[in-house]
């Protein structure tokens, strides 16, 4: 008996031993512990209320450290972005990309666009497709678009089975149905972040009602566009008793369904309605924002919670064109920076319940948007196209998505080719880079090297 207590004991010591060489060991070699990190940008976090000079270091795809100070000897790689802001990546909760099919004049067709074109360029790392699709179509899309693009792509599921088809689809009462949308929406919960209603001309409750019953019985927010304006069915009525806390207007500031009363006063129900917990979304586009109703709405502080584009091709190239483009225009009617930031980011977070995103917490997905304040002479422009002067715009310097650089506007990720050997090749390395990377897991190794 006592020989096997003392081989027991002996093993346990030779296990302690083990441990304590291996962790002198990672101690004493003082290998890179972050893969990349972003030195001396100004960070705002909205959900932590940081706004501040800070190092982000990051790890694995994670935020591991937001510090004010982070040894670059801690790095992999290092990114100075001194006089840069450093934001969560930017939350687009309006979007239209059910593009490919085929089908003309559809935003389950032509009218929509590729996200990753337009993202990444914009900081936009994730974006909710806002009712493309419905239940009778969303597998297409997921197959078609979602799972190839590099934007992450969530989707307020269309109560109207067809989706967002026009026309005869999206005034056919029969394909609303509660069952079928609910059961796809529980099928791909970590997709279907809510429930779309658009579009809808007639004066039936019906598209909102079907909508509420579906985002409640799958637990999820439903977003409104409240279609044609019908005295049988006020905007009162909607956001007092319809809509459910937690659910969201959108085209908040367009003045198409009474939003600005005749009095030139914001309609008290809007007021009333955020107080019931309803959220409110500026969705721009190509018709739904106008500079009086908008800068009534900011005088009466009323600003929208979030910020969203509502891009589609006919507002791509419009007073809308992108995020940066409509937070620059919010600078403009007044709101500062930290304002813009947090409707942008963690705002619409909170509005589809991803509260992992549009943060910089430790351990969240290290999607980040780095971003340049441009000073000078700037326009914006409304639905009817009028010119709003402004002296600020926002403009990307660097995305990272999940800790990968996807965009690098000025190359400053990069080393200065003088700098290099003169037969220099790919540089950059899978631990940070996703556009040309060398190294651990990337493509660029087996790429072999471009000879002349
Ligand atoms: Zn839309």
């Amino acid at each position: 008996m006592g020989w096997v207590y003392n081989s027991r004991q002996m093993l346990l010591h030779s296990r302690i031993a083990l441990v304590f060489s291996l962790t002198l060991t990672a101690w004493a070699q003082q290998a890179p512990q972050y893969d990349l990190l972003l030195q001396g940008g100004h960070v705002i976090d909205a959900k932590s209320n940081l706004s501040a000079t800070r190092d982000v270091a990051i790890l694995n795809g994670k935020i591991a450290a937001v510090e004010p100070k982070i040894d670059p000897a801690r790095a992999f790689k290092t990114v100075n972005v001194a006089g840069l802001l450093v934001t969560p990546g930017i939350i687009d909760i309006h979007f239209h990309s059910y593009t490919g099919t085929g089908e003309k004049n559809s935003y389950a067709g032509d009218l929509s666009i590729l996200p990753d074109g337009f993202t990444f360029r914009t900081g936009v790392t994730t974006v909710a497709d806002a009712g493309c699709s419905g239940w009778r179509n969303f597998e297409d899309f997921k197959q078609r678009v979602i799972d190839r693009s590099k934007t992450r792509i969530l989707v307020f599921l269309n109560i109207v089975g067809n989706g967002m088809r026009q026309g005869k689809f999206e005034g056919d009462l029969t394909d609303m149905e509660v069952k079928p949308a609910t059961e796809m929406a529980m099928k791909y919960k970590d997709l279907i972040i809510g429930i779309k209603t658009a579009h809808f001309p007639g004066p039936e409750w019906t598209p909102v009602e079907n909508a509420v019953a579906v985002g409640t019985a799958a637990n999820i927010p439903v977003m409104v566009d409240f279609g044609n304006n019908r005295p049988e069915r006020p905007l009162e009525q909607l956001l007092g008793t319809k809509l459910r806390p937690g659910d969201i207007y959108t085209h908040c500031l367009s003045g198409l369904r009474g939003e600005l009363g005749r009095d030139g006063k914001m309609n008290p129900a809007m007021q009333q309605g955020r107080k019931r917990g309803i959220y409110f979304d500026l969705g721009q586009g190509g018709g739904s924002l106008a500079y009086p109703v908008a800068m009534q709405a900011v005088k009466e502080k009323f600003i929208p919670d979030s910020i969203s584009t509502d891009l589609h091709t006919s507002s791509m190239n419009s007073g809308t064109k992108d995020m940066l483009n409509l937070m620059s225009e919010m600078l403009a009617m007044g709101l500062t920076v930290d304002e813009v930031v947090a409707r942008a980011t963690w705002n619409p977070a909170r509005e589809i319940r991803q509260e992992a995103l549009g943060n910089l917490s430790v351990g969240s997905p290290a999607d980040i948007a780095v971003l340049n304040v441009r000073t000078g002479k700037f326009g914006f422009a409304d639905m009817y196209g009028a010119r709003l002067n402004g002296t600020k715009r926002l403009e990307c310097e660097l995305t990272l998505r999940n800790g990968k650089v996807v965009y690098d506007l000025n190359a400053i990720a990069r080393p200065a080719w003088e700098t290099l050997p003169k037969d220099y090749r790919r540089q950059g390395d899978a631990r940070w880079d996703a556009i040309s990377p060398v190294g651990r897991g990337g493509g660029g190794r087996s790429a072999a090297p471009h000879t002349p």
